[in-house]
């Protein structure tokens, strides 16, 4: 494919959320999201992950944790149903658990994999699983980008729903088996079509591509470069996708430009030194009403 242009994506991808509440609303409407992600070792990732999703709009969000550190997340953010979830020695997702996710799929309208989950062969596999047999759209995050997986992603029927990739430079670089984090649109839209995959490279200019049409952000600054910054994208654009689960590709737009606008208004009136990442989630709200 030739990617003949590229769209700057604006604040007007976020405008369909704003009014999107209606008075007869019942929270089944806003769609759930599932998340399958951290360890024993991360947990802070999964966290952010869910804290960025309850802002999102999305009626429901179950979160899946290692079962020794599910009630200490519980504590923390209880607008989440919290599922524990059996631990391999090491602290991460074992393969066994996936009976429970099993069960529960047929609630959810949307996943979110990845954060935090580490690199054991046991969890790789299960996000393997995941992606081969689930039909949600999915998100999949750092440590679920790993080169099989997107022959797993590849072999997708069109009958399943999409899969949307967030790889940072370095991530991105893993999974393509480039040496060079340089990616010029053409050879990005090349890869998205390729394997199947709405990829969204992030990094100082953003892009976003569905293999046929690639947009661009330049929302948010170095006010991001900080450790959680990508996993509050990842559960924003997760409940987004929750939302819509039909247009994978405005969710992954509307996702990074709500996340880069909040960043700039947290720059704007904070500086953009001493903050902490989760402050960022104070600044999506009022996006909204610019938007
Ligand atoms: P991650 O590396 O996965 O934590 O993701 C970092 C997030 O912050 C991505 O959404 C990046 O686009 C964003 N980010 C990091 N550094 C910058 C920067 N210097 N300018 C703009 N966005 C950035
Ligand atoms: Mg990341």
């Amino acid at each position: 494919p030739q990617a003949s242009c590229e769209d700057v994506l604006t604040h007007e991808v976020l405008s369909a959320l704003r009014d999107w509440r209606p008075a007869a609303s019942d929270k089944r409407k806003f769609g759930h999201l599932f998340i399958v992600a951290g360890s024993r070792n991360m947990p802070g990732a999964l966290l952010m992950n869910a804290m960025a999703a309850v802002r999102s709009g999305v009626g429901l969000v179950t979160a899946f944790a290692p079962e020794s550190i599910a009630p200490q997340l519980a504590a923390q953010l209880p607008e989440v149903m919290w599922t524990p979830w059996p631990e391999t020695p090491d602290g991460g997702l074992a393969l066994e658990g996936w009976y429970l996710l099993r069960e529960k799929l047929p609630r959810a309208t949307a996943l979110l994999c990845g954060s935090g989950f580490g690199h054991e062969r046991e969890s790789r596999t299960l996000i393997e699983e995941i992606v081969a047999e689930v039909s949600l759209p999915i998100v999949l995050d750092a440590d679920a980008l790993f080169p099989s997986v997107l022959d797993v992603v590849s072999e997708r029927g069109s009958n399943k729903g999409p899969v949307i990739i967030t790889p940072h430079a370095g991530e991105f670089m893993r999974l393509s088996g480039r040496d060079s984090a340089v990616y010029d649109r053409e050879a990005l839209t090349w890869f998205a079509h390729k394997h199947n995959v709405i990829t969204v490279l992030k990094g100082p200019l953003t892009r976003v591509t569905d293999g046929k049409f690639v947009h661009a952000s330049t929302f948010g600054g170095p006010v991001l470069a900080r450790g959680g910054s990508g996993d509050l994208l990842g559960g924003l654009m997760g409940g987004l996708l929750a939302q819509w689960p039909d247009d994978a590709f405005r969710a992954a737009g509307a996702g990074v430009v709500w996340h880069g606008m909040a960043a700039n208004l947290m720059a704007r009136e904070r500086g953009a030194v001493s903050v902490a990442t989760t402050d960022l989630l104070q600044y999506l709200s009022p996006v909204l009403r610019l938007a």
